[in-house]
């Protein structure tokens, strides 16, 4: 399989979360490129290591485990879990994600909380937030955020990071902007009123479509799947 496009698709995007730090003043150090893998063969994968990227996401439990045992020096990389998680599969992934991004209730926080104790280590996650409301979407509304950051703050085994959001699917990224600025908002609000274990200083968003713009508006992870790999093909 020839997987050179891989070089030319990172190099491109590099460029771009470079200029878009450098138009609002941000250092590029600021943002993480996460390579969202899913779907996508280790051959893929380990290219992208050879361009430096050390950050990948998958969603699925077993794809995940799947990678990790594959994938050469997977223990040198960064894995993070991206998609919806069931609380059967959770077992799976504390331990093996070093960031779960899809926290979206009390339930699940749990669970992750328990098989945290379990093992004896403290899980970093973030909330999935559903700003712009979209009935196909995961995640708790804006005004459900903060209780479910109050009640995290109290497990002992989980440790809160930041907020995450998948905006809707658009032509102009630019219509993505007020999500993302409401999302940023969100995360100071909620800082701001000194919850006891609460400092969260991450906020995951922006896809292959709208990532530059998420970046001018205070992301600190983005998330590229198509833009480094290509499109997807799912075999259903
Ligand atoms: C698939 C996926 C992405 C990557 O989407 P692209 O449009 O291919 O960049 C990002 N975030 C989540 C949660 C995803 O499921």
């Amino acid at each position: 399989m020839n997987v050179d496009f891989i070089d030319d698709n990172l190099k491109e995007i590099e460029k771009k979360i470079t200029a878009a730090c450098d138009r609002c003043g941000r250092r590029r150090d600021e943002v993480t490129l996460i390579a969202i893998s899913k779907t996508k063969p280790a051959e893929m994968i380990e290219r992208c290591v050879k361009n430096g990227i050390t950050f990948f996401g998958e969603n699925k439990a077993q794809e995940l485990t799947e990678k990790l045992s594959v994938i050469e020096d997977s223990d040198a990389l960064h894995w993070h879990f991206i998609g919806h998680l069931q609380r059967n599969k959770v077992k799976y992934i504390v331990g093996s994600a070093e960031l779960i991004h899809s926290v979206d209730s009390k339930r699940l926080a749990d669970a992750i909380n328990e098989q945290s104790e379990k093992k004896n280590i403290i899980s970093d996650i973030l909330i999935e937030v559903n700003v712009a409301m979209e009935e196909s979407k995961f995640g708790v509304t804006c005004e459900e955020t903060v209780e479910l950051v109050r009640y995290i703050s109290t497990l002992g085994n989980v440790c809160l990071r930041g907020l995450m959001t998948i905006a809707p699917y658009v032509d102009n990224p630019e219509k993505n902007r007020p999500h993302f600025a409401k999302l940023r908002k969100l995360l100071i609000d909620i800082n701001g009123k000194n919850i006891d274990n609460v400092n969260m200083n991450v906020l995951s968003m922006g896809m292959t479509g709208d990532y530059e713009v998420a970046i001018e508006e205070g992301a600190t992870m983005v998330r590229v799947g198509t833009g480094i790999f290509g499109e997807r093909i799912y075999n259903i």
